[in-house]
């Protein structure tokens, strides 16, 4: 009897604590922000509790992101070790994109490669002018291209010649993505989209269950024209990256020369492929990936697709004719909307 009143006035007082609980707890509050960071812009949004304002954190992790993985600027990490700075060692985060980069290099047969740094620099995308090229210039440079020919010690980085430089510019942006999300994680923060120059990663549903949608943006004639929807994409717990020819580009003598460098021969890469997004748990292998593909092309992107299906990934390229064409392996259509506004 005395036990039957307890357990009740314990099940009473159970009730009473989860229905004040309910009655205090809040709508989530949606909050929303931009900035700019790796000259691109960022934009994060998500749900809280209340309208913490991390944009102030976000800015300053953003900024010592920078300092270790920009090759823009010379005081940094990754510029220090291509300066042959003796007494410079990597970071944590220097650490994760550099093994990532060479786990991604051995997966993809090179395709993806950070050792392009001298190619890059030669054919005008990178700080330094660009330089009359030409076959011997491409040959003179190719010997210092090969991601076996780098490797850390103790923090140390090891070429086997002091004029190979690294760059970590196809993937470090997709790591900036991941790096702000565990950040967010660690501020409690739910359900959250972070998109750093379209390097977009969404953490669960928003409030009422709804997915994130993410837009892909149809390849456009001109860098610098206004850009159509090419398909919407619902997410949670996912990364997307976007690799585009469209955007950094040059024209000389009416030939285009994307900023996409195939590291097998050292040239700029000129197929139909026009972009790439690929699909992944994180968005740092979402964007080595989409690299890579830009690299492979249309034909051994395909066929690097079909031997490894748990990769998702929707191409646009060119017909020889002009038009435009798509494909999209099976996992990504599942997450395709049909209502492209
Ligand atoms: P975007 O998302 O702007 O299309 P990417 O993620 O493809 O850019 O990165 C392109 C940059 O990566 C280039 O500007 C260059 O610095 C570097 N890069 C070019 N070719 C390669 C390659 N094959 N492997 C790794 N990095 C590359
Ligand atoms: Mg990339």
């Amino acid at each position: 009897m005395h036990s039957f009143i307890l357990k009740n006035s314990f099940r009473l007082l159970l009730f009473i604590l989860l229905f004040a609980s309910c009655r205090h707890r809040k709508e989530p509050v949606l909050v929303k922000f931009s900035g700019e960071t790796q000259g691109t812009f960022y934009s994060i949004t998500y749900y809280a509790d209340d309208s913490i304002n991390l944009k102030p954190s976000i800015d300053s992790i953003l900024h010592r992101f920078d300092s270790t993985a920009s090759t823009y600027k010379s005081n940094s990490i990754i510029s220090r070790m291509n300066n042959n700075d003796a007494s410079v060692r990597a970071d944590a985060m220097f650490t994760t994109i550099f093994q990532k980069s060479m786990e991604i290099s051995e997966k993809t047969f090179g395709a993806f490669d950070i050792t392009v740094g001298p190619l890059v620099s030669a054919w005008g995308f990178g700080l330094s002018n660009r330089m009359k090229m030409a076959q011997h210039r491409v040959d003179s440079l190719l010997p210092l291209v090969g991601y076996h020919k780098v490797m850390l010690d103790n923090g140390k980085l090891i070429k086997t010649d002091p004029r190979i430089r690294i760059d970590f510019n196809a993937i470090a942006q997709g790591y900036s993505v991941d790096v702000v999300a565990a950040f967010l994680d660690t501020r409690g923060i739910q359900s959250y989209l972070v998109d750093i120059g379209g390097e977009v990663l969404a953490r669960r549903t928003k409030p009422g269950g709804e997915k994130w949608s993410v837009a892909i943006e149809m390849p456009t004639k001109n860098a610098d024209d206004e850009s159509g929807i090419q398909a919407v994409v619902s997410l949670q717990d996912m990364a997307i990256s976007t690799s585009g020819s469209y955007r950094k580009y040059y024209v000389e003598n009416g030939i285009r020369y994307s900023h996409t460098i195939d590291p097998s021969n050292g040239f700029p890469v000129k197929h139909s492929l026009l972009s790439v997004s690929v699909l992944a748990r994180d968005c740092m292998t979402a964007d080595a990936y989409a690299t890579a593909f830009m690299v492979m092309g249309v034909e051994k992107g395909r066929l690097y697709l079909k031997k490894h299906p748990s990769l998702q990934a929707y191409f646009i390229y060119q017909e020889p004719g002009g038009s435009m064409k798509t494909f999209f392996t099976k996992g990504f259509e599942k997450l395709l909307k049909q209502d492209v506004p």
